[in-house]
């Protein structure tokens, strides 16, 4: 590379990766206020506030979420976490720079650098340096017998070789020298996996948490649909399923929403049975697709073997008419899920909150039983779900807990704000309440001191940390948005009087300095 080359390869500009994005002031102003109203809001029903680790063990997600959604199966962000140890070099050294393996002695070279890796990857995992999984212990035998075979080989050229040692660099490949971890896609599981772990159902009963954070999924980037993205979210676990808690956590997020004036809020609610109902209807289900196989794409071809509920979720508009016919879980359910149905929504309409049955309304994650929920918003185009929840009771005792009762949502913050933003909530403005101008020595003391005194009162101040022409600091007052000048040289010190100018209309002021702050506190008082 030419010097220059480099020079501009140095100089390469970064940018946020594919899916990701800043956020940024103005905009973080509306972010901060979402989240403040959540706290707010959510503190009023009795949810205390969770951080949960934003990568766990996959499996956590896996077992949780279930294997067969698209979540698992396509959008985690997985990787293998390990140190980097003399293991990592010794496999290296075995599996990379292997030219050639033309002679009877360049084979026997490679074998003992395997030979030397899978050494120490043994006496790793009888220590528990490696994890000992099944899978590393099924690996490291095969590499085993692959060697042995190797080596006892009367050496007859390269072709007849070269298939076996690919095969041995495959396991050498696969050996995991540390735990497989995803960053979170959700934090349902991650709550889950905290109530056990924390001996939770010591506490009182249902135990209310609330989460704010990032969440990782890799889909494809579309307006409302990001690889970060974040989301706020509730659980509520142990106690009862009673009616009332579903109604109770779906009347939550509607005074959220109805505080954040959001517009074009819908609620469409559904019960998707249990572990009794919901396999017979399954059934069914999966027979009267199978009927109108031919009609359906081949995504919901498909699904009728792997996932026949999924189908009730397709948009594409060819297969509307066909779905419209398909039998309805609401009309399959068992009596304690009727019943539940029922109770759930005679219990919205005495907390007045409205909703719309959903019969189609499935949920892309395994874990959800009876009540199902999701909100959309308006602003939002085809991604228009700001909000879906459900009940999970199975949940906790899948993750190894005891058999708990579950309900929670997550809602996706970057659509509410976009929501908000498309209605034409502006976020606050971050203008500033005071900008100092000072002249002179002197003056810059008694404006640090003033500066002090302003913000301890709770004003916005902004105090230029190099002296200014009084023109030039006015400009940039009034570019930065501040309602006041505040005007500080040496006639205004020596004389006790600070003059303050309103830079709306440009009327000027002149203030003892103990009678600044009361002024300021009335005249904010006035405007907002
Ligand atoms: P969708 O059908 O829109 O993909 P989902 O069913 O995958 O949503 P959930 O897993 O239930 O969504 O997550 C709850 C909420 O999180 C969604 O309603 C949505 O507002 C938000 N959300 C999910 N995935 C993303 C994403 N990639 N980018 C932004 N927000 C998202
Ligand atoms: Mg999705």
């Amino acid at each position: 590379m030419s010097e220059g080359a480099a020079k501009k390869e140095e100089r390469h500009k970064f940018q946020a990766i594919r899916g990701t994005r800043d956020l940024l002031p103005p905009e973080t102003a509306l972010w901060n206020h979402v989240e403040q109203t959540a706290n707010e809001v959510f503190a009023t029903f009795g949810f205390g506030a969770i951080r949960v680790p934003i990568f766990e063990p996959t499996e956590l997600f896996a077992r949780s979420i279930g294997l067969d959604t698209d979540v698992v199966s396509k959008e985690m962000y997985t990787f293998e976490d390990y140190e980097a140890t003399e293991l990592v070099e010794l496999r290296t050294a075995a599996v990379t720079n292997v030219a050639s393996l033309a002679t009877g002695e360049a084979l026997r070279d490679f074998l003992d650098r395997v030979g030397n890796f899978i050494l120490a990857a043994e006496k790793a995992f009888e220590a528990g340096g490696i994890p000992k999984t099944p899978e590393n212990e099924r690996t490291l035998q095969m590499a085993r017998e692959l060697i042995a075979d190797l080596q006892t080989f009367r050496y007859q050229g390269e072709r007849e070789i070269l298939p076996r040692v690919a095969e041995l660099k495959d396991a050498v490949r696969q050996v995991r020298f540390g735990d497989v971890i995803s960053l979170r896609p959700e934090a349902t599981a991650s709550v889950c996996r905290a109530y056990i772990e924390h001996g939770m159902r010591q506490l009182p009963q249902p135990v209310k948490l609330y989460y704010i954070g990032p969440m990782f999924r890799r889909e494809r980037p579309q307006k409302g649909r990001y690889r970060q993205f974040y989301q706020i979210g509730a659980e509520v676990l142990g106690g009862s399923d009673a009616p009332a808690i579903d109604a109770e956590v779906i009347e939550m997020v509607m005074t959220f929403f109805d505080r954040l004036e959001l517009h074009g809020v819908q609620l469409d609610i559904n019960s998707i049975g249990c572990r009794e109902c919901r396999p017979k209807y399954v059934e069914l289900l999966r027979a009267e697709l199978l009927k109108v196989k031919d009609k359906l794409g081949p995504d919901s071809q498909r699904r009728i073997r792997t996932n026949p509920l999924r189908v009730l979720d397709s948009k594409l508009e060819s297969e509307q008419g066909t779905i419209a016919t398909l039998p309805r879980i609401t009309d399959h359910l068992c009596e304690a899920c009727a019943t539940h149905y029922s109770a759930v929504k005679r219990q919205l309409e005495m907390r007045g909150v409205f909703f719309r049955e959903n019969w189609r309304l499935v949920r892309g994650l395994d874990y959800y039983m009876r009540t199902t929920f999701e909100i959309t918003a308006q602003g939002l185009g085809s991604q228009n779900a700001v909000c879906g929840g459900g009940r999970y009771d199975g949940l906790v005792e899948l993750l190894g807990g005891p058999p708990t009762k579950g309900i929670g949502f997550a809602i996706g913050e970057d659509r509410l704000v976009l929501s908000l933003q498309e209605s034409g909530k502006a976020p606050a403005q971050p203008g500033r309440d005071v900008y100092i101008a000072w002249m002179g020595e002197r003056a810059h003391a008694t404006a640090i001191r003033a500066a002090k005194d302003l913000r301890k009162a709770g004003f916005s101040v902004e105090l230029p940390p190099v002296e200014q022409k009084f023109g030039k600091a006015l400009g940039q007052a009034d570019k930065l948005g501040a309602k006041h000048a505040l005007i500080l040289g040496d006639n205004e010190v020596s004389e006790g009087l600070w003059t303050l100018k309103t830079l709306a209309d440009g009327a000027q002021l002149k203030l003892p300095e103990p009678a600044l702050i009361e002024h300021l506190r009335k005249s904010k008082a006035v405007s907002s």
